[in-house]
């Protein structure tokens, strides 16, 4: 429900090896389990641990997976929010939502904080294009900014946010001590799309060694939610016609419905 707008900091049970591809923010973010594992590595030479990375890059590309690939790997707490659950909430929620989530997370320092949809909060002030008043939003962002600027660094905990529109965020999130680092998730190439495929198909019963290769190649501009829709609705095919085994022609079939799915969409938008 809407009210269930975080998890009470739980940790998570994804690794680093259910994230497949993104090489280079996956080196990124190794850093980032670093400081949480080994804070006085960094604190006892003066270093001020990053409060915060912000993950760019489109639609169904890893980033939430990677964040709680983050809390898994450090085994610390993972405390999420969307941003887009601040949509129309009523005067006041906003802000005291963002005050109490660092609430519990300082309380269970070291800890993770993830904003899904930064950009549903973090537009740039007095340029929202919604309609009615944004206050609210603009509440709930100066709440966020001062709860950012009020925890020491070194407190232990690291906000990562997701966003696929940075150029729309207002540029005061990006100021040295808050979301100071960009970390880009990109949609995956042709041997992303295989290491995506190999995680995703693993769940899967096949007749036999599916051709990976040939799934990378029948789904090009597909992202990793993409992949992992696929694989399921593949499954979901061959199940509805009895089979004991998902086979090839199953793929195919469930490729055509996805581009179905996607041109219709496409459609909506342009
Ligand atoms: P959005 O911007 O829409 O929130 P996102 O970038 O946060 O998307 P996720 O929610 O992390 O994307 O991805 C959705 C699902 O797609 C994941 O739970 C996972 O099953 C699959 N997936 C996406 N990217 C990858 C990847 N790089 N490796 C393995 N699985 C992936």
């Amino acid at each position: 429900s809407k009210a269930q707008v975080f998890e009470k900091g739980k940790g998570t049970d994804v690794t680093f090896k259910d994230v497949a591809g993104l090489e280079g923010a996956k080196e990124e973010v190794e850093e980032i389990v670093d400081f949480l594992k080994n804070p006085k590595k960094y604190t006892e030479l003066g270093a001020k641990i990053p409060k915060g990375a912000l993950l760019v890059g489109p639609p169904g590309t890893g980033k939430t997976l990677l964040a709680k690939a983050v809390a898994g790997e450090a085994q610390v707490p993972f405390f999420s929010l969307s941003g887009s659950d601040f949509v129309e909430m009523f005067v006041g929620v906003g802000a005291s939502r963002v005050r109490d989530l660092f609430k519990q997370a300082k309380e269970k320092s070291p800890a993770i904080i993830f904003i899904d949809e930064i950009d549903a909060i973090g537009r740039a002030r007095g340029k929202s294009n919604s309609m009615g008043s944004n206050d609210e939003r603009e509440n709930t962002l100066n709440q966020l900014l001062t709860e950012m600027d009020g925890f020491g660094t070194n407190s232990g905990v690291i906000i990562l946010a997701a966003t696929n529109r940075a150029d729309v965020l207002d540029k005061a999130l990006m100021r040295a001590g808050r979301f100071d680092r960009q970390i880009y998730v990109d949609m995956p190439d042709l041997n992303e799309r295989k290491e995506i495929f190999q995680v995703h198909l693993k769940p899967l019963k096949l007749d036999k060694e599916m051709d990976i290769d040939f799934l990378s190649k029948q789904t090009p501009g597909f992202s990793g939610a993409d992949i992992a829709n696929l694989c399921n609705e593949a499954a979901l095919i061959a199940a509805r016609k009895q089979k004991p085994f998902v086979e090839k022609q199953d793929f195919l079939d469930a490729v055509d419905r996805i581009i179905g799915g996607l041109e219709k969409k496409n459609k909506i938008i342009t």
